[in-house]
């Protein structure tokens, strides 16, 4: 059985994309532009302990998917909320009624991860993930092509522009789900 919910009058979005391509600062400024509550999943693992312990030679928590949708699943029925997560494809479809993916040149994302800090190994798995498109390819499988928009975040002009779209987005679908 489906459990059944009252729409939505505000949209959940969901921000994806390889560590790196802008994820955690696009939504901030979404949240902040559109009126949406900012969700970083990273950050909700780490807190609520999500996870299956520590992956040390990657500096990352072993995600416990099933932990993460349960925790999930009241606030996103509310609606209203900017998902950042570099993965896609376990979160319930229905959630999304936007999903962007974020892209970036190679140098960006290296330049980006090792200003970061992060280990060697992680910044190449992260730099050959993109070039290899892993996260546009897990978005393409998981949701339909329509509630999709793939955007360059490559400069600051890309995200100006791409916080634009979203808050657009949002506008429209809140006129369209007034009643
Ligand atoms: P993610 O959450 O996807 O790992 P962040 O939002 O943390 O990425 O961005 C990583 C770094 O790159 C930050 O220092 C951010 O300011 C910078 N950055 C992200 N997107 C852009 C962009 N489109 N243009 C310039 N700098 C960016
Ligand atoms: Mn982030």
């Amino acid at each position: 059985v489906i459990p059944t919910s009252p729409p939505r009058r505000s949209p959940n979005i969901l921000i994806t994309g390889t560590p790196g391509t802008g994820k955690t600062t696009t939504s901030e400024m979404v949240a902040l532009a559109a009126g949406l509550e900012k969700v970083t999943v990273g950050d909700l693992v780490k807190e609520r302990s999500l996870h299956d312990g520590y992956n040390e030679d990657f500096d990352t928590y072993w995600l416990n998917e099933d932990k993460v949708v349960d925790e999930m699943e009241s606030m996103m029925a509310a609606g209203g909320i900017c998902v950042d997560f570099h993965t896609c494809g376990f979160f319930p479809e229905r959630w999304f009624d936007l999903v962007v993916v974020l892209r970036a040149d190679t140098k960006n994302v290296y330049d980006r991860l090792e200003g970061r800090g992060y280990k060697a190994n992680k910044i190449n798995e992260n730099v050959e993930s993109e070039i290899m498109q892993v996260v546009l390819d897990e978005a393409l499988e998981s949701y339909q092509e329509d509630v999709m928009l793939v955007l360059d975040s490559n400069t600051v002009d890309d995200m100006e522009t791409n916080v634009e779209k979203i808050a657009v987005f949002v506008e429209r679908f809140r006129e369209e789900h007034q009643h």
